[in-house]
């Protein structure tokens, strides 16, 4: 499966990744890449940047280095309502929001608890992907998980830095968010979590695991530049309609 855009990279921003956004979208180009987006951790994590960060990306051209640049978040799940550390201001400014539980930021409580507050937060129309839901520190109800992001249209991410350096022993819960998109008809992305930029646009453990769930590749949303662009079309129509 070819994935033309790369919809989680970090820049140095965040605090503890390595790559300017200049080096992050040369290296995206060099891949083939149609698109990254830039997707700097929310204010709530040790090291983030101020939310100004955030409201200023409007400076940033919609190409750099010969690539499209999308401004986006990986905003903190913050609360059991699915709240987030962005407030909607500076959400509406932004091409796309990913938010996800982070350790230090969202609370971790019982399998019922955790799986309320990921639930909250796919049906928040802020949010346009919930990333690595497979994280085996928060234990969740998977099946529910996807179930609620099948109904509301949410994408889920099949993050390949947890099948690689990070979040260990995320595989098989990965395995399984993928078998249970394909029977409920949840959306997917797939992100690298690039926090430096050889990374940016690798995706081969995560395509690897979407082939051997059987992931049809209408079912993931970054195959093509046009697909984002509906696909994020749809997501920012429902938020204007819920205001
Ligand atoms: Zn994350
Ligand atoms: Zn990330």
């Amino acid at each position: 499966m070819w994935l033309a855009a790369d919809l989680h990279v970090h820049s140095m921003a965040s605090g503890h990744a390595y790559s300017t956004i200049a080096e992050n979208a040369r290296a995206g180009k060099e891949r083939g890449l149609s698109a990254i987006a830039i997707t700097d951790h929310g204010p709530a994590m040790p090291g983030a940047p101020h939310l100004y960060h955030f409201g200023n990306m409007k400076v940033l051209p919609p190409e750099i280095e010969g690539l499209r640049v999308l401004h986006g978040v990986e905003a903190n799940v913050l609360d059991a309502e699915g709240r987030l550390d962005v407030p909607e201001l500076y959400l509406a400014r932004l091409d796309i929001v990913l938010a996800g539980l982070h350790t230090l930021c969202s609370p971790n409580g019982s399998v019922a608890e955790n799986t309320r507050m990921l639930v909250k937060a796919i049906e928040n129309p802020w949010i346009d992907v919930i990333v690595h839901p497979g994280n085996p520190e928060y234990a969740v109800d998977l099946e529910q998980v996807v179930q609620a992001a099948a109904a509301c249209g949410t994408a889920l991410e099949i993050n390949n830095s947890s099948l690689t350096t990070s979040r260990m022993g995320s595989a098989c819960n990965c395995q399984t968010v993928a078998r249970l998109a394909v029977r409920y008809g949840a959306r997917l992305i797939v992100g690298t979590d690039s926090h430096y930029h050889v990374h940016v646009g690798d995706f081969s453990q995560a395509v690897a695991l979407l082939a051997e769930a059987g992931v049809p590749e209408e079912l993931v949303v970054n195959t093509s530049l046009e697909k984002v662009a509906d696909y994020l079309q749809c997501r920012h129509a429902a938020r204007r309609s819920n205001r």
